[in-house]
């Protein structure tokens, strides 16, 4: 059993300048044995959250509880819970096995032999059997990752908090331990909380993605939905690379149609206007993502001219960007496809995968119809 959930939680530091806000009114449900993602910015309060569940800072207000039971005033080594960190946060001065079995020797009440067989099992689990002698020095950063991970193991938690921990580590092996983590998460079952600013990372590893962004939680959901169906623009944004684009429009709503004006287009849409329920305001951001921009051989309803300005090839596809009304915008194409800087291009702009925000308060106002996901059809985020 490992159920968290946070109730209401919210941590203000005081700062020279007063006030940080660095979580705000968080509230969150973790089932026994999910795989949560904390991801959002640099200072969106992933960090401070993870902290606040392991004890390493107090709540200013709110409760955290495991297991139905309220964590406050429990000691950090109570919790029952095995953080790892970015940098290791290995003993300089231990070998790999003195690492792991550290925190079994603080909780006591186990033998030299039960202590050995635990590192040696959470060891092989990480294949570290070799490096078990070794210096925290004579390692490689991904070994030290896996020792500590291994020491995570070791403690056989009801939960994992990891805070970023495979930002320290090259490209490649980045997208190994990616991999490793996850099938070890699901063959221990360990409850874990896994914080990254690597939307990346979030998409591939979660069960569930929570989206934060100045200490408040933005959307919560399976990734797919976050892509899919963005709850506000910040999300829109942060999720997908390379990043949706976001073009100022204004709206005409008619009997069955809406009609975006734009400086250098207009576009109408009438197929999916039926799921548009918020119909307010004529002050539109009309949503792109870059992959969902389609090439034209010939101007036609719905298409826009640009001019290509930039171009970045990257194998499978290549990137291309252009301007609209001083705003700088991106494209995805197929890698083979011919496309030089200067030419002028047709786009097409398809209003099944056009998304809609609210311009006043960023507020998702349409977003895509999944045809496998009939549900979906008429759900709009309020
Ligand atoms: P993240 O992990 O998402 O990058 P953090 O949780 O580290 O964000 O930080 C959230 C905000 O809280 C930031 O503005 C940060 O400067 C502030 N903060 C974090 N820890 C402290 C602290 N001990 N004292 C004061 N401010 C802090
Ligand atoms: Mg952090």
């Amino acid at each position: 059993m490992g159920s968290v959930d946070l109730d209401a939680v919210s941590k203000i530091f005081s700062g020279p300048d007063g006030e940080i806000k660095a979580v705000q009114d968080v509230d969150l449900s973790i089932r026994d044995g999910e795989f949560v993602v904390l991801v959002g910015p640099s200072g969106s309060g992933k960090s401070t959250l993870l902290r606040l569940v392991a004890g390493l800072e107090s709540i200013t207000s709110g409760d955290i509880s495991l297991n139905d039971e309220s964590l406050t005033g429990v000691k950090p080594k109570n919790r029952d819970v095995a953080m790892v960190f970015q940098n290791y946060a290995l003993y300089p001065h231990l070998t790999a096995r003195k690492n792991m079995s550290f925190g079994l020797k603080m909780q006591g009440g186990f033998s030299e032999s039960e202590i050995d067989t635990q590192v040696e099992e959470a060891a092989s689990i990480m294949g570290i059997e070799e490096l078990l002698e070794k210096m925290p020095n004579e390692l490689s950063g991904g070994q030290k990752q896996r020792v500590a991970l291994g020491r995570a193991i070791v403690r056989n938690p009801e939960v994992f908090l990891m805070d970023e921990p495979l930002s320290n580590l090259d490209a490649k092996l980045r997208a190994t331990m990616r991999t490793e983590i996850q099938e070890l998460q699901q063959n221990l079952g360990v409850t874990t909380i896994y914080v990254t600013h690597d939307q990346t990372e979030a998409m591939t590893m979660g069960d569930r993605i929570v989206v934060m962004n100045q200490g408040k939680v933005q959307q919560i959901g399976a990734p797919m939905d976050t892509y899919y169906k963005p709850a506000n623009q910040f999300v829109a944004g942060f999720i997908g690379s390379p990043s949706m684009n976001f073009i100022p429009v204004e709206a005409r709503w008619d009997e069955a149609s809406l009609t975006l004006t734009h400086p250098n287009f207009e576009l109408t849409f009438s197929e999916t206007f039926e799921h548009i329920e918020e119909r307010q305001t004529d002050d539109l951001v009309l949503g792109v993502r870059p992959e969902d921009i389609e090439l034209r051989d010939d101007p036609g309803p719905n298409t826009i001219d640009v001019e290509i300005e930039v171009v970045e090839p990257l194998g499978k596809e290549q990137l291309f960007y252009y301007e609209l009304d001083n705003g700088r915008y991106t494209a995805s194409v197929e890698g083979h496809r011919q496309i030089s800087v200067g030419e002028t291009v047709t786009l097409q702009i398809p209003e099944e995968t056009a998304y809609l925000f609210d311009n006043r308060n960023g507020e998702t106002i349409k977003h895509q119809i999944l045809p496998a996901d009939p549900e979906s059809t008429n759900e709009v985020f309020q």
